[in-house]
């Protein structure tokens, strides 16, 4: 199985076993190709030639870990994920956890000196992404590279966080599915009083009963595998298996939220479908026309509500392509 093309970005496996097929077939103008060779922002002196915009710890949910590990491009991402994250106390059964002290010197050279931030551990020496089909959200939407216009960014913004979601989501999901305690994972997060806690003094790996207790007898190597093989394996109902998910875990959000109504649990109780573009509340509207985008991680959507706004924020788009051809073009 290969990965595919959005628009002008190129994605792995594991996102097209996710996306449904609505988002996977849209349509885009021709839009100018992403050329991080000369990379206007590292041109300008925003971000240093070293790295540009790579100077991040990514987070990189199981399955991609997975993907890596199973058909990565790139031996040596491979043996680095396995060596620095799976064998080396940095990754917990959802996703890859920051060390404290690489947390630190991010950000302290994130603030203090931008050209400083050290490059992301997955970067190469010829400064290309050595997972680039695998990267995770955060390096997937290439922001800088569109028009200034509030459709056409809020189209962006919005995959970008619809591909966040989506990676939480599964994430858990699939801890579930795996015979993980989902509340046992989140106790032990909640019952520390420091993050440190959990680490080593180096504060660069975690403490082997901190770890042996978060990942619940599983060996972290054989489990990232086993994630990817099941995306693979459930790819024919893969997406009503997590939207089904979505739905039961939101009915046991919602009234612990104080945000539980009939209406709601009749919409949750509802089959899904293929999702339709779907404008939003006009409040919600107006909060993207101001330039506060939507968060869909953080939202109690299901995953067909969330698709349908997406599908409504790329017809915005599109109309505005339409209207200004110039924004398009080689
Ligand atoms: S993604 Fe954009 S900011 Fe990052 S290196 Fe490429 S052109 Fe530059
Ligand atoms: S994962 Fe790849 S694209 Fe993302 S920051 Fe690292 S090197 Fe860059």
């Amino acid at each position: 199985m290969q990965g595919f093309r959005l628009g002008p970005i190129d994605l792995g496996v594991s996102w097209k076993l996710l996306m449904s097929s609505a988002i996977k077939s849209l349509k885009f103008p021709s839009l100018p190709r992403v050329t991080c060779d000369r990379c206007w922002m590292a041109t300008c002196g925003y971000f240093e030639e070293r790295a540009k915009c790579c100077t991040i710890y990514p987070i990189i949910p199981n399955f991609l870990m997975g993907e890596i590990v199973e058909r990565g491009q790139s031996e040596g991402a491979q043996d680095r994920v396995v060596q620095d994250w799976l064998r080396g106390g940095r990754m917990g059964p959802m996703f890859s956890e920051t060390p404290p002290l690489l947390a630190q010197r991010y950000d302290k050279e994130r603030y203090k000196d931008r050209k400083k931030v050290p490059a992301c551990p997955l970067l190469g020496q010829d400064g290309r992404c050595t997972i680039y089909e695998q990267r995770p959200y955060a390096c997937l939407a290439f922001q800088c590279s569109y028009p200034p216009n509030r459709e056409i960014i809020a189209f962006w913004f919005g995959l970008s966080s619809y591909l966040i979601m989506l990676s939480y989501l599964v994430g858990e999901f699939l801890m579930e599915e795996m015979g993980m305690e989902r509340a046992k994972y989140r106790e032990l997060w909640q019952s520390l009083t420091d993050e440190s806690e959990a680490w080593e003094a180096d504060g660069l790996r975690m403490k082997a009963s901190f770890a042996s207790a978060l990942w619940q007898g599983q060996d972290p190597e054989a489990f990232v595998r086993a994630c990817f093989a099941y995306l693979v394996a459930h790819k024919d109902d893969l997406h009503l298996r997590i939207e089904v998910y979505r739905r039961r875990t939101l009915r046991e959000r919602l009234p612990k939220l104080g945000r539980w109504t009939l209406e709601r649990e009749q919409a949750l109780a509802r089959g899904w479908s293929a999702p339709v573009a779907c404008a939003p509340a006009s409040a919600f509207w107006a909060m993207v026309q101001k330039g506060e985008y939507v968060f869909f991680q953080d939202n109690d959507w299901t995953v067909g509500e969330v698709e349908g706004f997406l599908l409504f924020l790329h017809e915005r788009m599109m109309a505005v392509y339409a209207e200004n051809p110039s924004l398009a073009g080689e």
